[in-house]
C-alpha cells in the first residue's frame, strides 16, 4: 500500500520551511508522495494572497521534485478549511493507501479544537515536524497517538516573509527563487520592486 502524506496550511506563500519539513517526512517515513493541501481560509487566519496565488506558488515551488503534488480540493470546495475534510476527500481521491496528516508542531498543539479530531486521528498517523521556537512535547490527548518527526531548524515563516516583502527586505533564500519572483510580478504583500524581476 502507497504511504502517503498530506501537508495542510495557507502557504502565504509557501517557503523552504515547509519543503524541508515535507522532504524530510517523505525520507523518515518512507511516503512515496507528500500532496500539500493550500486552505481556502482558516476560522481563526484569512491569508492575505488570493487562493489561486497561493496555490501556484506551491505548485511552483514543489514543481522540481517528484515526490510532491499541491491538491485544490479544499479552494473548490470553498467555505473554511478543516483538516477533517481536506483528508476526508483526499482518502476518496486517492483510494486504498495510508496517509500522514504533517503539519508543525505549533499547528498540532491545537488540534483539540479541530472538526471531528477523534475520527480524523483514525483516518491518518498524525506527524508533528518539530519547529524552532515550538515544543517538541504532543499535547496529552495526542500522547502516543502521534508521531514527533525531528525535521531541519529554519526558522522560516510565512508572516515573516510577508513582514519582509512589505518592508522592500529580501526574501531570497527563504523560499524558491520562483515563489520569489512570483511575489515581486503579483505585487503580493505590499511588494513595490515589480520591475527587480531577475
Ligand atoms: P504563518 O506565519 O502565516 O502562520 P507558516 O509559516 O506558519 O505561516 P503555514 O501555512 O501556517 O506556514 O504552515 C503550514 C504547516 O507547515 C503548519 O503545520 C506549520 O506548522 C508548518 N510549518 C511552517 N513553517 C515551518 C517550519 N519552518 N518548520 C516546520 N514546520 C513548519
Ligand atoms: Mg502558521
Amino acid at each position: 500500500m502507497k504511504r502517503i502524506g498530506i501537508m495542510g496550511g495557507s502557504f502565504d506563500p509557501i517557503h523552504y520551511g515547509h519543503l524541508a519539513a515535507a522532504s524530510q517526512a517523505a525520507f523518515s517515513l518512507g511516503l512515496d508522495r507528500v500532496v500539500f493541501a493550500p486552505t481556502n481560509f482558516s476560522l481563526n487566519k484569512r491569508p492575505k494572497a488570493g487562493a489561486r496565488d497561493r496555490c501556484a506558488m506551491a505548485a511552483m515551488a514543489t514543481a522540481p521534485d517528484p515526490r510532491f503534488s499541491v491538491s485544490q480540493v479544499d479552494v473548490e470546495r470553498g467555505g473554511p478549511t478543516f483538516a477533517f475534510d481536506t483528508v476526508s476527500d483526499l482518502s476518496a481521491i486517492l483510494g486504498p493507501c495510508e496517509l500522514f496528516f504533517i503539519t508543525g508542531m505549533d499547528a498540532l498543539a491545537g488540534m483539540e479544537g479541530w472538526k471531528n479530531w477523534e475520527d480524523l486521528l483514525s483516518m491518518a498517523k498524525f506527524v508533528g515536524a518539530t519547529r524552532p521556537g515550538c515544543s517538541t512535547r504532543l499535547p496529552e490527548k495526542l500522547e502516543g497517538r502521534a508521531i514527533v518527526l525531528p525535521v531541519p531548524s529554519l526558522a522560516i515563516s510565512s508572516t515573516e516573509i510577508r513582514r519582509r516583502v512589505g518592508r522592500g527586505e529580501p526574501i531570497d533564500y527563504l523560499t524558491a527563487p520562483s515563489v520569489c519572483r512570483f511575489i515581486r510580478f503579483r505585487g503580493l504583500y505590499g511588494a513595490e520592486f515589480v520591475h527587480r524581476v531577475n
